[in-house]
């Protein structure tokens, strides 16, 4: 085994600015094989990258948290994906149902120490259950949603799941989205079009105002917008370069380079 850091991506996240989305989905596909899957919530960037897969050909399934919580409207949206699309969409579960949760710990999500233990239970803890299963997963993270994600890496490591994360949407801003849906007909979750920027649990999702951040309407009764639910890597406030543990090849294939250790 050996170990892939933050600071070894560098150079390649520089050069992966040129590349395309469906040129990183393929190299996605190339590098890790069978061993790589795309997460989703169903949100309009996740439902962009699921037709850039369908579109690739390239045999990715999709992983899909369902917290137990969420919109009928987003699980309206996954079935469509499934359906019209013929994704390969697996849908992952926490260990609870928000009933049991509530019975044990009370209603989480009210404070934010709640929310932290909330989305680790019901977000985080269900992708790193299956972590083991893979080697990176695709997200569709923007650098347009400001915020933490202002600075998004396309490449970037995931100690929670010892998973590359790959954001192959890193640079596409709110007009690309767009034109992108709009000549693909896009599935988009119809929450979108009622005020919706962004896309959780329906306990903790509000729309907003044209005048308000993007996620405004994340967590807003827990004060400022800049909250995360900690499921993507780069949400989070590592203090150094975190790192992850993979194959030697692997990670030899990643960075593209052979590694000759003779002791
Ligand atoms: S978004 Fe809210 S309900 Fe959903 S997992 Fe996080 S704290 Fe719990």
């Amino acid at each position: 085994m050996a170990r892939l850091s933050q600071a070894d991506l560098v150079d390649l996240n520089h050069k992966f600015e040129q590349r395309t989305p469906q040129e990183l989905l393929q190299w996605a596909k190339q590098t890790f094989g069978e061993r790589v899957a795309s997460i989703s919530a169903m949100q309009k960037s996740g439902t962009v990258v699921c037709h850039m897969i369908k579109s690739s050909g390239a045999a990715i399934p999709t992983l899909f948290v369902d917290t137990g919580v969420m919109f009928q409207e987003t699980l309206e949206t996954r079935d469509r994906i499934i359906n019209e699309y013929g994704l390969n969409v697996i849908t992952l579960h926490p260990e609870l149902t928000m009933e049991e949760q509530t019975e044990k710990e009370g209603i989480l999500y009210l404070t934010s120490e709640g929310q932290e233990q909330c989305c680790h239970a019901r977000k985080v803890e269900p992708l790193r259950k299956v972590g083991d299963q893979y080697d990176a997963f695709i997200g569709s993270l923007r650098r347009s949603d400001g915020g933490k994600r202002g600075v998004c890496p396309i490449l970037s490591v995931d100690v929670e799941t010892n998973t590359v994360r790959i954001n192959p949407l890193a640079e596409f801003d709110d007009d690309h989205l767009e034109a992108y849906i709009k000549e693909n007909d896009v599935i988009v979750n119809p929450l979108h079009s009622q005020g919706f920027t962004t896309i959780g649990c329906n306990r903790c999702t509000t729309p907003v105002l044209p005048s308000e951040p993007k996620r405004a309407g994340r967590w807003r009764h827990l004060g400022p917008w800049s909250v995360y639910c900690g499921i993507n890597p780069t949400d989070r406030d590592p203090t150094h370069s975190p790192s992850i543990e993979l194959p030697q090849e692997l990670v030899d294939r990643i960075l593209g380079r052979m590694t000759d250790y003779m002791i």
